[in-house]
């Protein structure tokens, strides 16, 4: 009931307008005589519950004006947001339609649509209706994340790609992100027919237009790493940890592999061993505590893991921390009993996420460059915290 009576507000605010405007033109008895007709069918309508009928006269009785402009657009909005969009339709085609309606209006009335049309899941219309206003001050920049979106969701990348001049000029960073995150798909379409040569312009074209795509470093370290130049690919693996040290804790293995076929292995603990200090990873402390034992043994390497895990716990530390014990246990009693404890440790960790989105809390075991939920790019990266890193 109270929503029927929010509905009736832009009614009762246009008629209001609309008696108020009469009252000073006293000679126009016969308009305002139309008005209360209309106005009084229009409730009727609505009170029986005929909302389409009603929208019919709500639009003819309230006069496209610069007062009634507002009230249309809540009406509109509020249909929209009841899930009754071919009303929501209805009323800003019907303000697009009109002759009269000043620019700022009228953008405002396209870019409603254009919204209209997505929620509906008619991308070509909705399409047109955003692709108006890319000169648009106030809607330039919110049509281009619309059409992004748009484009992301048909996969049609090369149609993002073209709006880059656009994009560029905007200076939006999250808008340049994702152009950088349409380089990397047409670079991962490249990569599958052997095209290496363009997907390292792919890449540095993403990485032209955000540096701080870790994406575009990732695929590129791949390439290197598959042709076995490992100096590249170590040095891209690299850059992750600049762009972003949360991400980088899913690539210490590669990064590791790479060190290692340069037999560069000390190299590869004095950089780790940054790793753990700057991120107090558990990753980073495992791949560490491996040096220790290498250099120093094992009681040495406990010693460090202990003292380490009381400071920080974490499951994952732990389950090392007893594969350590077990390691050292031989057969036995004592043995069963560790080996059964880092098997449950084991599926319960298998349980949890191991990724979750930063920008939405979408948690996942399998890591997506567009989150499942937000569609946001680069957003999903390792958990942290107890039962993460
Ligand atoms: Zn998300």
């Amino acid at each position: 009931m109270l929503e029927l009576l929010f509905l009736l507000l832009p009614v009762v605010a246009g008629y209001s307008w609309f008696m108020g405007r009469n009252s000073i033109k006293q000679n126009d008895q016969s308009a305002k005589q139309d008005l209360s007709i209309k106005y009084s069918k229009g409730l009727n309508y609505l009170l029986s519950n005929q909302q389409d009928k009603a929208i019919e006269y709500l639009l003819e009785t309230l006069k496209v004006e610069n007062d009634s402009v507002e009230a249309h657009f809540a009406m509109a909005n509020l249909f929209r947001r009841r899930g009754e969009l071919d009303r929501a339709l209805k009323v800003h085609e019907h303000l697009v339609r009109h002759a009269n309606l000043p620019a700022k209006d009228k953008q405002h009335a396209i870019f409603e649509l254009g919204k209209d049309f997505l929620s509906a899941g008619l991308y070509d219309r909705a399409e047109k209706m955003f692709s108006k206003l890319l000169k648009s001050k106030r809607f330039g920049v919110k049509s281009l994340t619309y059409l992004l979106q748009i484009y992301q969701s048909t996969k049609d990348w090369q149609q993002g790609i073209d709006l880059k001049k656009v994009i560029i000029k905007s200076k939006d960073k999250k808008l340049l992100h994702s152009l950088a995150n349409f380089y990397c798909e047409l670079a991962i379409q490249a990569c599958t027919k052997d095209e290496f040569i363009l997907v390292i312009e792919l890449l540095e074209q993403a990485l032209t237009y955000d540096a701080n795509s870790c994406r575009a470093n990732f695929l590129m370290a791949e390439i290197y790493e598959d042709h076995q130049q490992y100096n590249e690919a170590a040095q891209c693996y690299k850059d992750i940890y600049q762009q972003d040290d949360d991400f980088f804790l899913d690539v210490i293995d590669k990064i590791e592999h790479c060190y290692l076929a340069l037999n560069l292995q000390d190299d590869f603990f004095v950089f780790i061993k940054q790793v753990y200090d700057k991120t107090g990873s558990t990753s980073a402390l495992i791949k560490y505590i491996t040096y220790i034992e290498q250099k120093k043994g094992r009681g040495k390497a406990k010693e460090y893991m202990l003292i380490t895990l009381k400071k920080r716990p974490t499951i994952r530390g732990f389950k090392h921390f007893i594969k350590m014990q077990i390691d050292e246990a031989g057969q036995g009693k004592q043995y069963e009993s560790l080996d059964m404890m880092s098997k449950l440790i084991a599926a319960y960790l298998k349980e949890k996420p191991r990724y979750s989105c930063r920008n939405c809390g979408f948690n996942t075991s399998t890591h997506y460059w567009s989150c499942p939920s937000c569609h946001d790019w680069e957003q999903i990266k390792p958990v942290r915290g107890l039962e993460g890193e």
